[in-house]
């Protein structure tokens, strides 16, 4: 089905039933340079155009999960009634007329809601690109023919551990891994967009390798990520955090494979700033009391916006007001570095100061910055890379090998053009960016 939405005065076709086909005139697409498979960052930045356009939401429709992962921070530190869909259904429709383009749901488990199948098919036939994590245990054949009928984005699953045992202790929760990876892969066939992640902490680390080799081996995007959050209760987690060692090698492999696309990131150095964000110009967040606030870490660090007592304008005009007068100033105590690239510092993450005129301010702490710049100089110092020539078809790439110490052992990586195999020595898998192409007789 074809919608036609005017956002923020651009003209947009959407084609509700397809996971993220949308069409502008082409006057905006050239004008933003837009071409064909633009990322959402694109064209939400194109949108927004350097004002605030309320885009995208990510929404945490529930708090409830079946599983009780020890690390969580939501799951056992936030008790808010379940919002059913009916009470707010014209909250939504007036965020879809302010804009709402794009919407991550996402929970506790967002399944468990019993509205969730409500909940997204007004989503879809309101022109909304829609996105849901999930921890993938209750997919059933009414969600595949849902998501079959009306694509999402994609489905995101999370992977806690692979084997009864491991799995059991991560999530503490009668399911079993082989439900969850059945369950990926039953969407695979289906011809759904799904990927895989798993958070890095003490209790996954041991598997993130394992779990990653099966995600390859069945054609299933995985990532993962370092960061730990503390509960939505301010209770800390960082009694979770992965070894220092885990966090360079999981964090070198990301950066790895983020040079070998983009090259090595600028050293300029620059300061941090507020809200230079997503949040500044089109992003925000509803949590499961249906309470807006600018981002979900700001859960429990200050209260949110009571969407259903203020209405969808007011409440966003009240987001605005917090964070406008901030937005692009510098983080204090941050006087920029090296680690700039690799520092997550942002107002989410640090210590909010309220200054003598009443206005909210964020800081950095020396301590953060110790342990940043500290891990960017062992990534970065880990990292060889050399420009070689494939003795098979004559193409040329860069080889991008890890050498974490104590992790060193035979690796091997394959030509991008012809796929011939070179052994090597490193702490994890290379990474190869293409120079020039094949020069042999299949050029
Ligand atoms: S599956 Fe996700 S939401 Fe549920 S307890 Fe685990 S981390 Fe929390
Ligand atoms: S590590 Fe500290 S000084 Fe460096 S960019 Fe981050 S916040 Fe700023």
């Amino acid at each position: 089905m074809e919608i036609v939405r005017t956002i923020a005065e651009v003209d947009v076709l959407i084609e509700s039933t397809a996971a993220h086909d949308i069409y502008f005139e082409e006057i905006f697409l050239d004008k933003y340079k837009l071409k064909n498979g633009a990322s959402q960052l694109d064209i939400c930045t194109a949108i927004s155009d350097k004002k605030f356009v309320p885009l995208y939401l990510k929404w945490e429709i529930i708090d409830k999960c079946n599983f009780s992962c020890p690390f969580c921070y939501i799951a056992g530190h936030s008790s808010n009634k379940v919002v059913r869909f009916n009470d707010i259904k014209q909250h939504i429709k007036d965020f879809i007329d302010q804009g709402l383009l794009y919407c991550v749901l996402t929970g506790g488990e967002v399944l468990l809601h019993p509205d969730f199948c409500d909940i997204y098919t007004f989503l879809k036939e309101h022109g909304v690109i829609v996105e849901v994590y999930t921890n993938g245990s209750l997919i059933n054949d009414e969600y595949i023919k849902l998501f079959k009928n009306l694509n999402p984005y994609k489905i995101e699953i999370s992977i806690y551990g692979l084997g009864k045992i491991p799995f059991k202790r991560n999530t503490n929760s009668n399911y079993n891994c082989s439900t969850i990876l059945k369950n990926i892969l039953h969407l695979k066939e289906n011809k759904i967009n799904v990927i895989a992640k798993t958070p890095v902490n003490r209790l996954t680390s041991a598997y993130i390798d394992d779990i990653g080799g099966w995600c390859n081996r069945h054609g299933i995007v995985h990532y993962f990520s370092t960061d730990i959050s503390n509960g939505y209760d301010a209770y800390s987690l960082e009694s979770f955090s992965a070894s220092n060692d885990d966090i360079i090698r999981y964090d070198l492999k990301n950066e790895l494979a983020y040079i070998a696309k983009n090259g090595y990131p600028d050293n300029f150095i620059k300061r941090k700033k507020s809200f230079s964000c997503a949040v500044g110009s089109y992003g925000y967040h509803i949590n499961s009391k249906f309470e807006l606030l600018p981002c979900s870490f700001f859960n429990g660090k200050i209260n949110g916006i009571d969407i259903s007592r203020h209405g969808v304008k007011d409440s966003l005009f009240t987001l605005k007001n917090y964070i406008e007068p901030i937005k692009n100033t510098n983080m204090l105590n941050c006087n920029g570095c090296i680690a700039y690239s690799y520092c997550k510092m942002c107002p989410a993450i640090g210590d909010i100061i309220v200054a003598i005129d009443g206005r909210f301010k964020f800081a950095t702490n020396n301590d953060y910055c110790l342990r940043v710049i500290g891990n960017y100089s062992e990534i970065y110092s880990s990292i060889q890379s050399n420009n070689e020539q494939c003795s098979h078809c004559g193409a040329t790439y860069t080889v991008f090998l890890p050498v974490q110490k104590g992790y060193i052992k035979s690796e091997i990586y394959y030509c991008p053009e012809c796929g011939t195999g070179y052994s090597c020595h490193a702490s994890s898998s290379p990474r190869i960016s293409l120079l020039t192409k094949r020069k042999d007789r299949l050029a």
